[in-house]
């Protein structure tokens, strides 16, 4: 199977290159905060207490996105592999990914993490939040939380994973296709 982690902090293109691997290695996209905007939008009582936190930056409990995960990974038992976006992001959610796919006998074969600098995710995020219609993405100060939180409770996260030696990292800086290219050649090199 072919399990990744798409690594970085808002706004490095996650989602824009998850979409491009998808379509070229016939993997399901997990994103959990896809999952948790469906939520909402569907008027959950898990989405409406998800929501007071997103719409302040703010991670929501472990206990809620690792759920949904493994709720996933059951619900797509002959898929030939995931991509997790924007999970896991604390150090305690990778622990219980790799619990949830060891039960499987199906590990992460890496995580990629994409580089981008601070002043660029802000522009980045700023200019998505105009047609997103995502509100976490329109407001400078949330965009600043969600940083922050990704620098105290995320970063951590390429640690656990250079411990197995399953980390590499890429300019997230560049065309989309260049990227691609480069995320490509990483994982051909598996
Ligand atoms: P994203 O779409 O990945 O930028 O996520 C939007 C928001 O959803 C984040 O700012 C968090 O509030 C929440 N979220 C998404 N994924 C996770 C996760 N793995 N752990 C905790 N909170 C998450």
């Amino acid at each position: 199977m072919l399990n990744l982690v798409l690594f970085g902090p808002p706004g490095a293109g996650k989602g824009t290159q998850s979409q491009k691997l998808i379509e070229k290695h016939g993997l399901i996209h997990l994103s959990t905060g896809d999952l948790l905007r469906s939520e909402i939008s569907q008027g959950t009582e898990l989405g409406l207490e998800a929501k007071k936190l997103m719409d302040h930056g703010t991670l929501v409990p472990d206990e809620v996105v690792i759920g949904m995960i493994s709720h996933k990974l059951d619900a797509n038992k002959d898929a030939k592999g995931f991509i997790f976006d924007g999970f896991p992001r604390t150090v305690a959610q990778a622990e219980a990914l790799d619990q949830l796919l060891a039960s499987k006998n199906a590990p992460i074969l890496g995580m990629i993490a994409l580089e981008v600098n601070d002043d660029e995710l802000e522009q980045r995020l700023l200019l998505r939040g105009k047609d997103s219609g995502r509100p976490d993405d329109a407001n400078p100060e949330v965009i600043r939380k969600r940083i922050k939180e990704y620098n105290d409770k995320t970063a951590p996260v390429a640690g656990f994973y250079k411990a197995q030696n399953k980390f590499k990292s890429i300019n997230g800086i560049g065309s989309i296709n260049e990227i691609f290219d480069e995320i490509d050649d990483v994982i051909a090199a598996y």
